[in-house]
């Protein structure tokens, strides 16, 4: 059986000042710091403009720092835009692309996020791809080939498990409260691995995050279905109690 180390990564959306920030992420670097060797990496994705003072705060710390998006280019008159080489220039080892609230309230499709993860890996950043179906998509019984399909559209070639995590959302259970079955989300994250079978180098070694309503009283039975290597986790991330004890479930 191959070693996946889990990934317990916080996407922070549009929340938090700096002040707020800063707070989070510094008592976060000292839990980690205090604990020791610990089975998993631990990862914040605040708003653009908090990566420098968070990454500035972590920057002695394992507490890994990452972009929410990015655009597929280095540099030039892209107004509103952010180059992966800012991210790194900021301290961030990954960044989030095609979040379902990107691909929905941006109407980012599958193969700008694959020029946004190429241009990504271009930079030395792990893209964590996102996927997942809607509720009326699950209903009608197409989930399998959506996620499928979003997999074939988004990942771009050269995708290696080194420069890409896979983070399974299922759209419904995204701030929601619901969360997917652990037989559900077995299911699915066994279709994910096979469907990246081919499309990258290692599928054995890839990450699959699970991402929709993680909070502390769940994170253990999720974290222990098999192909689940850790979570995507929104809510529950901006509490530093809430995050610690969903990376110290796995
Ligand atoms: P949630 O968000 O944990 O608040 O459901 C997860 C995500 O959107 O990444």
């Amino acid at each position: 059986m191959t070693e996946r180390r889990k990934l317990i990564a916080g996407n922070w959306k549009m929340n938090g000042l700096k002040a707020d920030g800063l707070a989070l992420a510094s008592d976060l670097a000292g839990r980690l710091k205090g604990a020791g060797a610990v089975p998993f990496d631990l990862l914040v994705c605040p708003p653009f403009p908090l990566l420098f003072p968070v990454g500035e705060a972590i920057k002695d710390s394992p507490l890994a720092l990452g972009g929410q998006d990015c655009a597929p280019k280095t540099s030039g008159a892209h107004t509103g835009d952010v180059a992966p080489t800012m991210l790194t220039d900021a301290g961030c080892r990954y960044v989030i692309l095609g979040h379902s609230e990107r691909r929905a309230d941006h109407a980012e499709a599958d193969a700008l996020i694959a020029a946004k993860a190429a241009a990504a890996h271009k930079e030395g950043l792990i893209a964590i791809v996102c996927v997942g179906e809607t509720e009326a998509q699950r209903d009608a019984g197409q989930a399998d080939a959506v996620v499928s399909g979003q997999l074939a559209g988004s990942i771009p070639a050269g995708a290696t498990a080194a420069n890409t995590v896979i983070a399974y959302e299922p759209v419904w259970a995204i701030g929601t409260g619901k969360t997917a079955t652990p037989d559900d989300v077995k299911a699915m994250h066994a279709n994910i691995r096979a469907t990246l079978d081919g499309k990258i180098a290692d599928p054995a070694k890839v990450l699959i995050l699970y991402g929709g309503s993680v909070k502390p009283g769940n994170a253990a039975e999720l974290m222990a279905v098999e192909n689940v290597d850790g979570a995507l986790v929104g809510g529950a991330a901006l509490k530093a109690d809430d995050f610690w004890a969903i990376a110290t479930s796995c």
